[in-house]
């Protein structure tokens, strides 16, 4: 019997957004995936050092409330569990440990996709997955660099990143219809972006 088809989106998602939820549940049924995860980065090594980036918890629980509703997709704290920096090639790694009939398949947006070179142990990621690269308004749509193979999913192009939420959250303008109401309670509860949510 095929193994267990597993997406693996991982992201700082701070915070998550439509643009993540919407790209994570047409893969899903595009690829016909049997679940989708969404990983957690610990320390995202490579934006260290240019912002402040909220705790893993904050962000986590905001991703868990994000999927609660949704039976495929799953926050996923593998990566906060083992601590440290977060490389993708570990992650995947230890997903194939846990379930070595599984396929897996890791998904990038094209900002993320044009640096997949520069990932930590690149030979290990491409051979362990397949890489699903997907469309982001004004990135330019990058792809992978040209020794990466890689499947294109079509999904909605939504005009949002996380980086312009926090700004209006700074701002004091309007976030809704942009996060799940249930990420902005989260948001507020824990005070994640100080007072103006
Ligand atoms: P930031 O602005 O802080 O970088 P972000 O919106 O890019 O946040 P990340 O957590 O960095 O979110 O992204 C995780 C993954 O989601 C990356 O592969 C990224 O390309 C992808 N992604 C983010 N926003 C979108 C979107 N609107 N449409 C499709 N993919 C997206
Ligand atoms: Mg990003």
């Amino acid at each position: 019997m095929a193994g267990t088809r597993i997406g693996i989106f991982g992201g700082t998602f701070d915070p998550p957004h439509v643009g993540h939820l919407a790209t994570a549940v047409n893969v899903t049924h595009d690829l016909h995936l049997d679940r989708m995860l969404l990983v957690v980065a610990n320390v995202p090594w490579q934006k260290v050092g240019t912002r402040q980036i909220s705790s893993p918890a904050d962000r986590l629980a905001m991703v868990e409330a994000a999927v609660a509703a949704s039976p495929l997709l799953d926050a996923s704290s593998l990566e906060l569990e083992r601590g440290g920096e977060t490389y993708t090639a570990d992650t995947l790694s230890e997903l194939s440990a846990q379930d070595p009939d599984a396929e897996l398949f890791l998904v990038v947006g094209a900002d993320a996709a044009a640096g997949l070179d520069t990932w930590k142990r690149p030979d290990e990621i491409r051979e362990r997955c397949t890489v699903v690269v997907v469309d982001r308004p004004g990135r330019r749509n990058g792809r992978p660099p040209e020794s990466w193979e890689y499947v294109h999913v079509p999904v909605p192009q939504i005009d949002i990143s996380s980086s312009d939420l926090r700004e209006r959250f700074r701002d004091g303008r309007p976030v809704d219809y942009l996060v799940p109401p249930e990420v902005l309670a989260v948001i507020t509860r824990r005070g994640i972006y100080g007072d103006a949510a």
